[in-house]
């Protein structure tokens, strides 16, 4: 598998070369998207994967930070459809409770259609499902559970993708919690939400000794850190971890898993 940063940034526009979250993960079969914030598509462009060739995305929640382009992304595929011989691939969109409804809504409000009306009429489908625990693409298991970023009524899902042979886990963003450490298991990248330096602790979000409590605990291979606030860059180079392999993501990044 191949991880491809896409956004590691935040809902803070202050940092010219970070986007709000998003990633592309490669893999044999599928390449999924996890997240889509502003600036996804611009990035997107930009990468080594096209637009055309996403048919999974995974929405951790729906802060505007993790899903502003997603209708974007849809729009973008009708219109190479219509005036293009564009991509046929389908469009499988996963997100936490109440997902659907609110893609539907954005679909009515935002392209004047609905899921059923795009699906008639063009070559791809777009599906969108409420996900809570697991559920299986060709050749990959992917595991979810709920995190600590909100509310019980604003449900964010960190995500574990496995492949049988590696596993990257991302936590969505959330506080540091003992049963993430469990989720994230042996990982061999753990993708956390690092938002504020450790004298800013957000609750909400964990800082860069949560994150590398988190990957000790759960004996993971490699930690990113990503989901960065301004104050995360303004501290200036990391402070010496333990742990080995700790990356500060930057977006258009590649990390082999
Ligand atoms: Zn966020
Ligand atoms: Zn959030």
């Amino acid at each position: 598998m191949r991880l491809h940063v896409i956004g590691s940034g935040s809902c803070l526009f202050r940092q010219e070369d970070r986007c709000p979250a998003s990633y592309i993960l490669e893999t044999e079969h599928h390449n999924i998207l996890i997240d889509t914030g502003a600036g996804t598509v611009d990035n997107i462009v930009k990468s080594e994967v096209s637009l055309g060739e996403i048919g999974c995305i995974i929405n951790t929640h729906r802060h505007p930070d993790h899903v502003s382009d997603l209708i974007p992304i849809i729009q973008n595929r009708v219109v190479e459809n219509v005036y293009y011989s564009g991509s046929e691939k389908n469009i499988d969109i996963y997100g936490p409770e109440g997902h659907e409804s609110y893609v539907e809504g954005r679909v009515a409000e935002e392209m004047d259609s609905s899921l059923e009306l795009l699906n008639e009429e063009f070559s791809f489908d777009v599906e969108v499902a409420d996900v809570r625990e697991s559920f299986k693409l060709v050749g990959l298991e992917i595991e979810l559970r709920e995190v600590e970023h909100g509310s019980d009524e604003f449900p964010c899902l960190a995500v574990r993708v496995d492949s049988g042979e590696k596993s990257v886990v991302f936590t969505g963003d959330t506080d540091y919690f003992e049963e993430l450490a469990d989720f994230s298991e042996g990982a061999d990248l753990l993708v956390a939400d690092c938002s504020m330096p450790d004298d800013k602790k957000a609750e909400g979000h964990m800082t860069p000794s949560e994150c590398v409590r988190l990957a000790e605990k759960a004996d993971t291979d490699k930690l990113l850190l990503s989901h960065l606030y301004p104050d995360m860059d303004e501290e200036g180079e990391l402070r010496e971890f333990d742990f080995e392999d700790v990356i500060k993501a930057e977006d258009l990044m590649k990390i082999e898993i």
